[in-house]
């Protein structure tokens, strides 16, 4: 059998090649690390963590990262041993030993008679004798790959400050607050003029609102993020709020062309939310990026009126990022449509987080896997983690506005039946593990 290479040796690459190999399918895995780093990494292990230790939650009957773990579990993944295997206290959250973690997948891949690690950088597009590649170089892509890939698929830039706006759970916006208008009741094509969530302000709360977020603590540069543009031109509000006191209500807070059904008048300022999936239950918070610190975020974002009791499914950030508009670019078994020998996974994908970036790695070793060997292997259903995850990425997302998003239950689709509280949540955990129970039995051959 001929060998997928696989371009990355990070979460996603580490995760691909492990899957591809439990499938009998040879792997060269190429990690340019130690022969050229990155800006965040600080070993030459495969899988290192560069920031926090934690995989987040690890509550599979509430949490939606919970339940990603346990797909990745009983799919065989090397990440979710080699974490288990290197857990540290953390309450319900799963944190690792970083070292221990990293250097078991490493020795994992390393004893692995079909594996063949290649210390180099792959500094363009992989050469055409490689008929099937996984690129997961992740959101410090080298820039020779990066701009190869940039202008293979049109895109201007890849690799920007990825100034991320919070947002924030349907049901937890306040409707008897909040209205839906556009402003001048245009519609988008096909909109019905009420496109937007709008969460008004008077004088004093708009001023109070300037003031916390001119007072609130923000995230300091790392010295090598300052060589980076902003994409776009995009500031965070904080930034635009500190050129004046009136700037955010004649910017992204402008009152125009709105008004309020309870008072009957056009609000002092005004915070518009615009949907940011297909089941309309993500809305983002219109030109909300911010370098505020996350507790801050939650706090000050609170004060919004109508978001008083706002369940964030991300909050703002701001970091060099490297990432695919995958929406557009990437087919259902995440081949690039423009070049189909080049699958992608991990955060170039556009997913978000190292629990996320190795589920992406899952999935895209088990498509190659079955490509190579004749073999049919349908994406996971829309109901589990993994294919909600990966139907964001790949088709449910705005392609406009596409951000890299973390899994949280809002990419599932609804589920019938009354729930209260935590039980909507609970019979969704249960629905993704029995239908990614069903995705692993074994697959059929293709038909010739
Ligand atoms: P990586 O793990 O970065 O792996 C990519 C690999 O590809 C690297 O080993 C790199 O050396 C290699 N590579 C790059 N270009 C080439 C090339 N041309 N040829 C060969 N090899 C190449 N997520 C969290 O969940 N928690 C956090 O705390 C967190 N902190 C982050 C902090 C920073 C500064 C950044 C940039 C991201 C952070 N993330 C965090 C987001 C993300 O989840 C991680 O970056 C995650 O490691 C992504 O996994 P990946 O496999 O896609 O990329």
């Amino acid at each position: 059998i001929k060998p997928v290479h696989v371009v990355g040796g990070g979460l996603a690459g580490s995760e691909a090649a492990w899957q591809l190999v439990q499938a009998g399918v040879p792997v060269v895995l190429h990690e340019m690390r130690p022969v050229r780093g990155t800006e965040a990494h600080l070993t030459d292990s495969l899988a290192e963590l560069v920031c926090s230790n934690s995989f987040r939650s690890d509550d599979a009957a509430n949490n939606a990262v919970g339940v990603i773990h346990e797909e990745m579990r009983r799919a065989g993944s090397l990440i979710m041993r080699s974490a288990d295997a290197h857990k540290l206290p953390a309450g319900g959250a799963l944190a690792v030993d970083r070292h221990g973690f990293s250097a078991a997948v490493q020795e994992a891949l390393l004893a692995h008679p079909l594996v063949t690690l290649e210390r180099e950088e792959v500094a363009g597009l992989p050469p055409e004798e490689w008929d099937s590649v996984i690129v997961a170089t992740g959101p410090l892509t080298s820039p020779a790959l990066a701009d190869a890939i940039a202008q293979l698929t049109g895109e201007d830039s890849l690799a920007f400050f990825d100034a991320i706006a919070p947002i924030v759970h349907y049901e937890s916006i306040d409707q008897s607050i909040a209205w839906k208008q556009s402003r001048y009741d245009k519609g988008g094509p096909g909109g019905d003029g009420a496109d937007y969530f709008n969460c008004p302000m008077d004088k004093p709360q708009y001023e109070a609102f300037v003031a916390a977020l001119l007072a609130g603590e923000k995230t300091e540069f790392k010295q090598w993020e300052h060589n980076t543009p902003y994409f776009q031109g995009c500031q965070p509000i904080e930034v635009i709020a500190s050129t004046g006191p009136q700037s955010l209500r004649f910017g992204p807070m402008k009152p125009v062309g709105l008004r309020d059904p309870r008072t009957g008048h056009r609000p002092w300022a005004v915070v518009q939310l615009r949907q940011d999936n297909a089941l309309g239950t993500l809305w983002n918070i219109v030109g909300f990026q911010t370098k505020l610190k996350h507790g801050e975020q939650t706090r000050i974002f609170r004060t919004i009126p109508g978001l008083q009791n706002a369940e964030f499914a991300r909050l703002g950030g701001l970091h060099r990022n490297t990432f695919l508009n995958s929406p557009r670019l990437l087919d259902g078994t995440l081949r690039l449509k423009a070049m189909p020998r080049l699958r992608f996974a991990g955060q170039i994908t556009g997913c978000e987080g190292y629990v996320e970036s190795a589920a992406v790695g899952l999935m895209t070793g088990r498509f190659a896997a079955a490509e190579r060997l004749g073999r049919v292997q349908a994406p996971p259903p829309p109901t589990t983690a993994m294919g909600a995850l990966l139907g964001h990425i790949t088709g449910g997302a705005d392609a406009t506005t596409f951000q890299p998003m973390n899994i949280n239950f809002g990419l599932f689709p609804p589920i019938a039946g009354s729930f209260k509280g935590k039980e909507r949540k609970q019979a969704m955990a249960v629905r993704a593990l029995r239908d990614f129970d069903e995705w692993l039995k074994p697959t059929p051959l293709a038909a010739e």
